[in-house]
Parts: C-alpha cells; sequence; structure tokens
C-alpha cells in the first residue's frame, strides 16, 4: 500500500474506531489524503451505520482513491468498495462537459465541491439505473458529498477482483460476449452510455465482466451520447482484438442490438 494512504487509513480507521467520542478535537485530526470534509463525511457514514472500519486501499487513480471497508453484521465481517474523489485533483472541467446537458443535473453553480457532489451523486445515480436493469454493476449503497459506498467486488477473504486490464480473462471471446451482453443492457434498459469503456473499468470476477466507474456515463439523449458510443466501441474492439478475440465492428454493434443508424469507419 501506498505509505501515504496507509498513514491517512491509519488516521481515519482510529477516527472511525472512535466515533462514539467524536469531539471537536477528533475533526480537527489531519490528513496528507483527505481533507476535512471528506474526514468528516467518513465520520457521518460511519455514525450512520454505513461502515465500521476502513481497511486498506484498493486503489489510488487520478482523481479518486478506492478503499476498503468493513461493515460488521451480525458478528460477520462484510466488504465493501469505499470510493472518495480527492477535491484538489478532479478534473472539474471533464464534469462539467458531462454534467451540462444531462437533464438529470441542473447545474448552476461554479462551486467545485458542489460540482463534484453532483459528480459523485451523478454516479450513484448511473449505477443504480444499471444496477436496477440488472446489469452486472457492483450494488450501489449510499453517495454522500465526495464519497461513495458500493458493493465490493472480490472474493470473501477479502481481494478485489481485479480488472480485466490486470486479468486476461480466460476464454477471451466468452468473456466478450458476456461483457456486450451486459452493455447491451446498460444501453437499452438502462438508457446510460458508459463513456469509458475499456479493460481498466471492467472488472474480471471469477471469469464474468463486472462494469464499474460509472460516473462520466450518460443518459442515451445526451448530446454527446454518440460520440461516447463510438468511442467506447473502438475501445472495446481493439481492446478485445489485442487479447486475442475474434471479432469485429459489425459484430458488436450487432451483439449491442444498435442497429444501422450508428456510424463506426
Ligand atoms: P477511477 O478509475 O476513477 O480511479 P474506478 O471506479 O475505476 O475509479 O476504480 C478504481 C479501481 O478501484 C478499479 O480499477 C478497481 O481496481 C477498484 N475498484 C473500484 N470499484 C471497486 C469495487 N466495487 N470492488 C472492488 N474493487 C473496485
Ligand atoms: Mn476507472
Amino acid at each position: 500500500m501506498d505509505p501515504k494512504i496507509a498513514k491517512a487509513d491509519e488516521k481515519i480507521q482510529k477516527i472511525i474506531s472512535e466515533k462514539r467520542r467524536k469531539s471537536v478535537e477528533d475533526k480537527r485530526v489531519g490528513s496528507e489524503i483527505f481533507d476535512k470534509q471528506t474526514l468528516e463525511t467518513l465520520y457521518k457514514l460511519a455514525n450512520q451505520g454505513y461502515m465500521d472500519v476502513l481497511n486498506g486501499a484498493i486503489s489510488t487513480g487520478k482523481e479518486a482513491n478506492v478503499l476498503k471497508g468493513l461493515k460488521y453484521k451480525n458478528g460477520k465481517e462484510k466488504f465493501i468498495a469505499v470510493k472518495i474523489y480527492r477535491i484538489a485533483t478532479s478534473d472539474f472541467k471533464k464534469m462539467q462537459y458531462y454534467i451540462q446537458g444531462d437533464p438529470r443535473f441542473n447545474i448552476k453553480s461554479n462551486n467545485k465541491r458542489q460540482l463534484i457532489n453532483n459528480w459523485v451523486n451523478k454516479e450513484f445515480r448511473n449505477l443504480t439505473r444499471g444496477f436496477d436493469a440488472e446489469v452486472s454493476v457492483p450494488k450501489p449503497i449510499v453517495a454522500l458529498n465526495n464519497v461513495l459506498l458500493l458493493e465490493f467486488i472480490g472474493d470473501d477473504e477479502g481481494n478485489p477482483a481485479q480488472t480485466v486490464r490486470n486479468q486476461k480473462p480466460e476464454d477471451v471471446d466468452d468473456f466478450l460476449d458476456k461483457l456486450l451482453f451486459e452493455t447491451k443492457k446498460f444501453i437499452h434498459d438502462a438508457n446510460l452510455i458508459h463513456g469509458d469503456l475499456s479493460t481498466f473499468n471492467i472488472l474480471n470476477k471469477d471469469e464474468n465482466p463486472v462494469i464499474i466507474d460509472v460516473s462520466q456515463s450518460v443518459v442515451r439523449d445526451h448530446p454527446i451520447a454518440n460520440e461516447l458510443l463510438v468511442r467506447d466501441i473502438k475501445n472495446i474492439f481493439n481492446e478485445f482484438k489485442k487479447l486475442g478475440a475474434s471479432t469485429s465492428i459489425k459484430e458488436i454493434k450487432e451483439k449491442l442490438d444498435l442497429g444501422n443508424d450508428l456510424d463506426i469507419d
């Protein structure tokens, strides 16, 4: 684990385990990674019973840290994924670009924190749509400010599932088939375009795909939806081709049930 995160994590662990003695002093505990508001948000989620301990980092991305959380339930440990957007390094230009034009978000302010909160809320809502449409996505739990709690994808020991990028499917064609089936539901049933579909954002859970990272996903009538869809299809084609799949753009389009109204060269 990144020593910086380990340190921050240690602090948060302590804070959360001492949640009953929550005091003004607690709130002053700083962190190199997490600002005061993030720590307060984590307190709140702990106090509301969503989690009991933060237990190590899963990933340190450009904009977000994903940590493993623990919730004790009937004497048993349950893992959850805790995705924390960092205020300092978030790409506000990108967020604005995707949020503008989405009829679900009527953003009037230019406030960065507000924008991040909307962004996290958008990821939560997109996940919910996917989950309700029975797409293979992690089950969303709750979103608060810049923190999103979601189902942990991994084994019972708490080892997270790897991305397809890191763990090549045993049967690439079969895996791609399953992925396209899930993506078809995402498009037609959840009515969403992923927008960043790649082997980085697909987990290999016991040879079954789980689609993650849906913060930038847009509704199908969003002005940039088609552009994103074309890019997603090209990405998947290129990446799976490299992994050895025998497929074509035409076949992918067919399996996604997209008809002929989408032009891809
Ligand atoms: P970003 O790419 O913006 O940093 P992601 O949502 O793609 O954020 O998550 C980053 C990494 O964290 C993923 O590649 C994956 O390894 C891990 N991860 C994300 N969500 C989960 C989850 N629900 N269960 C297990 N691991 C996860
Ligand atoms: Mn990602």
